[in-house]
């Protein structure tokens, strides 16, 4: 079991990111949608200011993301780098499925923060969308372990 101490620090998102991600997630229905995160550390929180949207270019899409190889490597020459990554689950909760835990390795050390975002039911929730801090924690023979704590998102207000 994984021990927290403390408050988990928030994910703030400027409304635009927010708008973006919404707007973005929509488009690409019925496939998953996915891009990169840009921001900074800010007091108590990560946030977040840029989404920069990927294609998605699965075999599956349906079930799966793989951004293109062309945005994905434009997104890790970014300066400053991605703190993040987005994808969305057009027919399952925003919640990490197993593939999602498995891809947490690929990310540089600079990603810090993981958006999922779902459909919303009601035109008030147009969608729903989880945010989780990325942990890195070094194991026994000097190999990393990931994880997922799911933090609050909070917009920002101007
Ligand atoms: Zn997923």
């Amino acid at each position: 079991m994984t021990a927290i101490q403390g408050k988990v620090p928030p994910i703030w998102l400027k409304p635009s990111v927010y708008q973006a991600l919404g707007k973005h997630l929509a488009s690409a229905l019925p496939h998953e949608a996915c891009g990169v995160l840009l921001g900074a550390a800010a007091a108590g929180g990560m946030l977040i200011d840029t989404y920069v949207p990927m294609r998605n270019v699965a075999p599956d899409p349906l079930h799966t993301f793989v951004p293109h190889p062309a945005d994905w490597i434009s997104a890790l020459y970014l300066t400053p780098p991605p703190v993040g990554l987005f994808h969305s689950h057009p027919r399952t909760l925003p919640q990490p499925s197993p593939a999602d835990f498995d891809g947490l390795s690929g990310l540089d050390d600079h990603f810090a923060v993981y958006l999922i975002g779902a459909p919303g039911s009601e035109p008030e929730h147009p969608f729903h969308l989880n945010g989780y801090n990325i942990k890195r924690t070094r194991i026994g023979d000097g190999a990393l372990s990931f994880s997922l704590i799911q933090s609050q998102v909070q917009l920002l207000l101007k």
